[in-house]
């Protein structure tokens, strides 16, 4: 042969017939239809094509072109259709190779910075390998760690798999941290171990520090379910710290101590020695030490009481510091930390809930700006704080304020009916989430003598999303046909989930030392393995576009009666579903109105390559999430409210309504408390306010407005918005396309509520 061979990497190599013969080999042994001779046979005909090729080169796909076709042509059918099946998945597997080596390429380069999660800052070098990293991971869950049924559901664009990029390393979603018991006993680390909180100083930093280490063992959120209420012990220690301080420092021991002389552990052994001699002087024992304790003598009690208060406003804003700062995950993101307050009328507990409200008011850094983390929550409660005359009604106001300027705290709904059967002496029990919407509903696996609707120590583990409008073109835009569709996919959500479920619990607990040695996910026990603690998560079926889907189905959304009553069809279908998953496998299956904050954008996009633009479905850049109302639908505030509120009581593991205000609703707050308390009466279990919060980066300046700052003309500017449930940095920068033209396009609500119009409109009729 004078004939030499180009290689797809255009190498030239010599000729080889034993190459050619060990391809058909490859292809006739799957078939059993060729014989030795036969395979001899037609190699040498091929040989003899390749050797009567024009020029001195063939090329590797001239070939196997020469191959299928002398296959064909012979009577050898079944073994040259097996051949080019054969051919085909090995081009295919080759394209796919060089294109996620491309898309590796592209996030190692940060040339494609798609910001699908507004808190990771895909530019840095952090996010640069992270991402590129993700890249491959999710290309080796998708090919290695799933059926083929799960792989096809997210790659038609039908079940989406969220977080794919830690699927194949076995990790969870999100998780409510028990910082009562993380607090009182201490814990271990990898290189230390920490004794248990004796102050509200240190408490306040520990809750920052296990916030990072355990958002270290999952991929999303972390929460702190009643803080006001967790931290009223360290409240007490720390006013019988100061209490005694104060008795000792006017002893004449104290004058006779050389502060020159004593190491810090000799004066810290000195304070150990002389607190058990002091209680014992003063007739007092820890039991007395709380504020209101009448068996303190008064001026102590007011110089301690003074320390506690500035102790406490000084450990609050640490932790916003912290947790605004201590970047995590390769040091890129903030942890998605969340804190729950609102109930505890104890005065320790509203003292944590006023600092943690005045530091939201304060803001952090130089130009006091908006702090993105933790995302606070104000649990509202019947009773408690949502009336004049209630214990906690002057705090509630406080929240309002807050909101007014900061949009943190959202609202959550202790009385929500989703989750009854909470009882009412135990905080842990009470409805609380994580910022972006996850809430933990009633455990099916709650041990004996724990309530069922216990939040601690559980969390989300891992979400799917039916992408709706995609089953409604495949369904023929037929009502009955898309429920019965509808109905197959939530079957196969749930085999979707069952397989991750099982992928996660075969993981080993070293991999998240943390959180299993600590009990940070409550329930493990070594004996039964990490299933023990997983069993009491949340498996959940989420769900985007349900808006579009109606408008592709009856032609209308569920702004109108005929797109309600179906969204109530679908909605109910989830619910019944999910309840019979649930009793069946003994599973927290939870139907889940997903956040959607990069899905919204790319299932659009997708959506578009296959069925072009359809009026009203795709003919924006992002699917409406989950069951909301379309952002740029225009109605009133409470006909929003009115609206989401038929459909939120279908879902069970999280939820939020929002309503879009102006900069005018910021110094209205009766207007703001009218809102709440109708969203809370009309059962949301979740709310949050959007109201615009722009801040000057040169001089500080905090309005509505556009693109330059009206004090100083700067152009540096920040503007936050809401996205999913938490803040995030400048949605131009921080948002994907997607979001970013949602953003836009949101409708004020406030413009047509009466009674409230913007101040502009106000001028001009006064
Ligand atoms: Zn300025």
């Amino acid at each position: 042969m004078n004939i030499n061979v180009i290689k797809r990497d255009g190498k030239i190599v010599n000729f080889s017939s034993e190459k050619i013969k060990k391809a058909i080999s490859k292809a006739a042994d799957r078939i059993g239809e060729m014989t030795e001779q036969d395979i001899d046979r037609i190699t040498e005909i091929i040989v003899n094509k390749c050797d009567r090729f024009p020029g001195d080169q063939i090329s590797v796909e001239q070939i196997q072109d020469l191959v299928e076709d002398t296959l064909l042509k012979s009577k050898f059918n079944r073994t040259a259709k097996s051949y080019i099946l054969f051919r085909d998945m090995r081009t295919r597997n080759r394209d796919n190779k060089s294109k996620l080596l491309k898309d590796i390429a592209k996030k190692l380069n940060g040339t494609n910075i798609v910001n699908q999660n507004a808190n990771l800052d895909e530019a840095s070098f952090g996010g640069r390998k992270g991402e590129a990293a993700n890249e491959l991971m999710k290309w080796f869950a998708l090919n290695n760690c799933m059926s083929k049924k799960s792989r096809e559901n997210h790659l038609n664009n039908e079940i989406y798999i969220h977080d794919l990029d830690s699927y194949a390393l076995g990790c969870h979603n999100c998780l409510s941290i028990p910082f009562d018991q993380l607090l009182a006993n201490g814990f271990n680390t990898r290189q230390t171990d920490i004794r248990p909180a004796s102050s509200i100083n240190t408490a306040f930093q520990l809750v920052a520090v296990i916030f990072q280490l355990q958002s270290l063992q999952q991929f999303g959120g972390v929460a702190a379910t009643h803080l006001d209420w967790t931290m009223v012990p360290y409240v007490r220690k720390s006013l019988m710290k100061h209490y005694l301080f104060e008795y000792l420092k006017d002893t004449e021991e104290f004058y006779a101590l050389d502060l020159d002389e004593l190491s810090d552990s000799e004066i810290d052994d000195w304070i150990q020695e002389h607190k058990e001699e002091y209680l014992v002087q003063l007739n007092l024992t820890v039991e007395d030490f709380f504020m209101g304790s009448a068996a303190l003598d008064d001026k102590l009690y007011k110089k301690a009481l003074f320390e506690v208060r500035r102790e406490t406003k000084q450990a609050v804003e640490g932790m916003y510091h912290n947790l605004n700062t201590l970047q995590s995950r390769s040091g890129n993101q903030l942890p998605f930390s969340s804190v729950n307050y609102g109930t505890c009328t104890l005065p320790e507990g509203r003292l944590i809930i006023k600092a943690l409200l005045e530091g939201c008011i304060k803001g952090v850094g130089k130009h006091h700006r908006t702090s993105i983390f933790p995302c606070g929550i104000f649990q509202y409660m019947k009773g408690v704080n949502d009336r004049p005359g209630t214990p906690n009604y002057d705090l509630y106001r406080l929240a309002l304020e807050s909101t007014a300027r900061r949009l943190y705290p959202n609202y959550a709904n202790v009385d929500w009916s989703g989750n009854a059967g909470y009882d009412r002496n135990d905080p842990k029990t009470y409805f609380s989430t994580m910022g972006c919407r996850t809430a933990n509903g009633f455990d099916i696996n709650h041990d004996e003598g724990v309530n069922p609707q216990t939040k601690d120590g559980r969390g989300n583990l891992c979400p799917v999303t039916i992408i709706m409008p995609t089953l409604a073109m495949e369904a023929g835009r037929d009502v009955d046909c898309f429920m019965a569709l509808l109905d197959t996919k939530i079957h196969e959500a749930k085999d979707m989930l069952i397989e991750r479920y099982d992928y996660i619990c075969a993981q080993d607990p070293s991999a998240a030392k943390f959180m299993y040695e600590n009990n940070v996910m409550l329930g493990y026990k070594p004996e039964e393995g990490i299933k023990s603690a997983l069993k009491h998560g949340t498996l959940a079926i989420g769900q985007l576009g349900l808006a579009e889907t109606l408008e592709l189905l009856v032609g209308c959304n569920h702004t109108h009666p005929e797109g309600m009553a179906l969204a109530h069809r679908i909605e109910a279908l989830f619910k019944q579903r999910v309840a019979e998953f649930k009793n069946k496998y003994k599973l927290n299956f939870g139907v889940y109105y997903t956040p959607a904050e990069n899905l919204c954008y790319t299932a659009m996009k997708k959506f578009k390559e296959k069925y072009g633009e359809i009026e009203r479905v795709s003919d924006r850049e992002y699917f409406t999430n989950s069951m909301h109302v379309p952002v740029w639908e225009e109605m009133d505030i409470f006909r929003k409210i009115d609206i989401e509120s038929e459909l939120t009581g279908y879902s069970s593991a999280g939820c939020i309504t929002y309503v879009e205000l102006d900069s005018a609703a910021k110094s209205n707050i009766d207007a703001l408390e009218t809102i709440v308390n109708y969203a809370m009466d009309k059962d949301i279990p979740y709310f949050a306010l959007n109201l615009s919060n722009d801040t000057c980066l040169d001089c500080g300046y905090t309005e509505e407005f556009n693109d330059s700052c009206p004090e100083c003309g700067s152009k540096n500017i920040q503007q936050l918005r809401r996205v999913t449930g938490y803040l995030t940095n400048d949605y131009k920068t921080a948002f994907n396309y997607g979001k970013q033209k949602e953003v836009e396009d949101r409708f004020q609500h406030i413009k047509l509520t009466k009674g409230w119009r913007s101040e502009d409109e106000c001028e001009q009729s006064c």
